[in-house]
């Protein structure tokens, strides 16, 4: 497997309403499909792609929409 990319790298920060890293309420459909939701239901969670700990409203480069209609 390939090594994750270090935030700074991708310009990992503050996403917006369309393009977030992770889902923030029930109808959202700018989230990313490379989010890994953590086991509580708070902010924090993972990325498939970047390393660390990865909050649901940031966004970075490799942003890819996992909803898409
Ligand atoms: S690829 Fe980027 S936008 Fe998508 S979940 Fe990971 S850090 Fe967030």
């Amino acid at each position: 497997m390939t090594e994750k990319a270090n935030k700074d790298d991708v310009d990992y920060g503050k996403g917006h309403p369309a393009s977030h890293c992770g889902r923030m309420f029930p109808a959202d459909k700018g989230y990313c499909k490379h989010f890994l939701y953590g086991p509580s239901d708070d902010n924090n969670g993972e990325c498939e792609l970047v390393k660390g700990v990865i909050k649901r409203p940031m966004w970075c480069r490799l942003f890819k929409k996992a909803v898409t209609k």
